[in-house]
């Protein structure tokens, strides 16, 4: 067994029942407890307004909690200013300094901090040789792309080599292809440090992508805290599991091992607060539904559940179609059903009589309220 000293160890960052509220109608951070681990990368994510922004604030010390105790390697956050503690930050608006140079940038927290003037060349070069700008020290940041600009700002952020890095959406104002190229440098430089590292996103994909564990927030509370595969794998309820992944949802009444949808029964796998006769959402992911033309017989052998269907509409995406496919089984749901094999698009046209079918263990069944 751990003793409790060697769990404190681990921990760089816990905020026990953290409460900030504004006087709205919901207060922007209600009753958050949780822990971070040393040199791990947490991404607190959630729609916009979830209270992420406002979580990340406390975190830094920008804003005092209304309740609750948010501390980092141990010792409460307090009000000192940002260069007096080792915490570095990049932020979707916090600019680099316009009239110094890339390497006069990076060498801004060094000289606040009071770091020998010999020793700074050295770091400088160093981290502007970790983020990927070797050579562009005497550049302006309006002689940098956005995506460089990003760069001098993460080396800035990273070159006093701080406990604790904060990024609230950093990546946000850059086009998709940069963005994408960017999260995975900061999967790597976070790596390569092993510095804790906290991000605030809304992209489900970035989340998934760049973390090592995830917060997941709505209105405020937090959902679920989990690694990217379980939070994907075991959404704790319809929240989580509708805002992460593209599922299908079928609302009906809670039997004794799945749901009830008229006369149709379908079994599936309840969450463990479900009781029969309940209202309830079953959720299904899009890879998770198999689907064939309706004289294939062979292929949805495996599926428990089977359905006929027609395909109302057929999206294209790049990579990947998917099937919109309605049933006359169970009336008002649209299947939403990924196809990826690129030697087979556009196999089914709108129109087209397909069947279709999944696991009862991949539908997943919560409680939800009654419309
Ligand atoms: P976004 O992704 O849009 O930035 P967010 O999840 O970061 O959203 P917050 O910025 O934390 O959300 O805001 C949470 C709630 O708190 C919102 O309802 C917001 O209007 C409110 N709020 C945030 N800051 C303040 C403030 N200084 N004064 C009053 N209300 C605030």
């Amino acid at each position: 067994r751990q003793t409790k000293s060697d769990a404190d160890d681990r921990i760089a960052v816990s905020a026990r029942d953290v409460t900030m509220d504004f006087g709205a109608d919901l207060p922007a951070v209600d009753n958050a407890s949780f822990d971070v681990e040393k040199g791990t990368f947490l991404t607190i994510l959630g729609p916009s307004g979830s209270g992420k922004t406002t979580l990340l604030r406390m975190i830094a010390g920008f804003q005092p909690p209304t309740s609750g105790v948010i501390t980092i390697g141990g010792k409460p956050v307090d009000a000192a200013p940002p260069h007096r503690r080792s915490v570095g930050m990049v932020f979707q608006k916090l600019a680099l300094f316009p009239h110094m140079t890339a390497a006069e940038n990076v060498a801004f927290p060094l000289k606040m901090r009071r770091t020998d003037p010999s020793l700074i060349p050295d770091k400088v070069e160093q981290f502007l040789s970790l983020v990927k700008l070797d050579g562009y020290g005497e550049r302006s940041p309006h002689e940098l792309s956005g995506g460089q600009q990003q760069r001098v700002a993460i080396a800035r952020a990273l070159v006093f080599e701080p406990d604790l890095l904060l990024l609230d959406e950093p990546l946000a104002a850059l086009d998709r292809k940069l963005r994408e190229e960017m999260q995975l440098e900061f999967r790597r430089i976070q790596k390569e440090l092993g510095v804790t590292t906290i991000n605030v996103t809304h992209d489900q994909r970035e989340a998934l992508v760049v973390s090592d564990d995830i917060i997941v927030m709505n209105n405020g509370v937090i959902q679920q805290q989990s690694k990217p595969v379980g939070l994907y794998r075991s959404p704790n309820n319809l929240f989580v599991a509708s805002f992460i992944g593209i599922s299908t949802f079928i609302d009906g009444v809670a039997s004794a091992d799945g749901l009830k949808v008229g006369n149709q029964e379908l079994p599936g796998r309840h969450a463990p607060d479900i009781t029969a006769g309940a209202s309830v959402r079953g959720a299904i992911r899009a890879e998770q539904i198999r689907l064939v033309g309706s004289e294939s017989g062979a292929a949805l052998a495996d599926c428990e559940i089977q359905l006929a269907g027609s395909v109302e509409d057929v999206i294209f995406e790049g990579e990947r179609l998917i099937y919109v496919v309605v049933s006359t089984a169970l009336p008002g749901v649209k299947f939403q059903i990924f196809h990826h094999d690129p030697h087979e698009f556009d196999l089914f046209e709108p129109g087209v009589e397909v069947r279709f079918g999944w696991n009862a263990k991949d539908m997943k069944i919560f409680q939800h309220a009654a419309q």
